[in-house]
């Protein structure tokens, strides 16, 4: 099995067993999308009504505004991943209850662990308080974060004002556009550190 093949393998155990408690009230699973092997990943909160029916992350307003601020870099969905904290929409687009976040975590390392990103970008606070709880975004938006995790081979992160929030907040969009634009050099300087 190659990569891509293991991570549609991942995905498709990890829909049908995740102890989440969330599948009964969902269309169907929202794992991810994008390149296996891509430098970047962002994690978002929870797929909503749009992501729910199409089976992807981000596809509606927010995922809108995310692909225009990938093109503003020159790239494309297919060259990142993309995927959320918990991988089913909650019922009415509640926020995830600690106890449905604690149970998609393994699936969220498996991925990262497969992706072996070099950076992971939070998109909004609830992803940035899942590894970061003692954060806050509007003090760490837009710099790049040091942590060593357990089970995250991953030890770069940076965090993005979320797309949502955003879209109807002009001098929130003027922030995560300027923040957003920062990540070709950030991963030229994890790239350069590695040397
Ligand atoms: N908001 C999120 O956090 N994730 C999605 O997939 C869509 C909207």
């Amino acid at each position: 099995m190659n990569k891509q093949e293991q991570l549609e393998k991942l995905n498709e155990v990890w829909a049908s067993t995740c102890p989440c408690g969330l599948s009964t009230n969902a269309t169907q699973a929202v794992p991810g999308d994008g390149s296996v092997d891509a430098e970047i990943m962002f994690i978002g909160e929870a797929p909503g009504k749009k992501e729910d029916i199409e089976g992807l992350p981000f596809v509606g307003a927010a995922g809108k505004f995310l692909n225009e601020m990938l093109q503003s870099i020159n790239m494309s969905r297919k060259d990142v991943y993309i995927t959320n904290i918990v991988k089913f929409r909650p019922p009415n687009n509640r926020d995830p209850l600690p106890n449905e976040i604690n149970a998609s975590r393994p699936w969220l390392e498996a991925q990262i662990n497969l992706i072996q990103p070099k950076l992971i970008v939070f998109l909004g606070r609830h992803a940035l308080n899942h590894f970061f709880p003692n954060e806050q975004i509007s003090r760490v938006h837009g710099k790049l974060l040091k942590k060593k995790m357990k089970n995250i081979p991953v030890e770069n992160f940076f965090a993005l004002y979320h797309p949502a929030a955003a879209l109807y907040n002009n001098s929130l969009r003027e922030v995560l556009l300027e923040d957003f634009k920062k990540l070709p050099k950030v991963i030229e300087m994890i790239k350069k550190g590695n040397e």
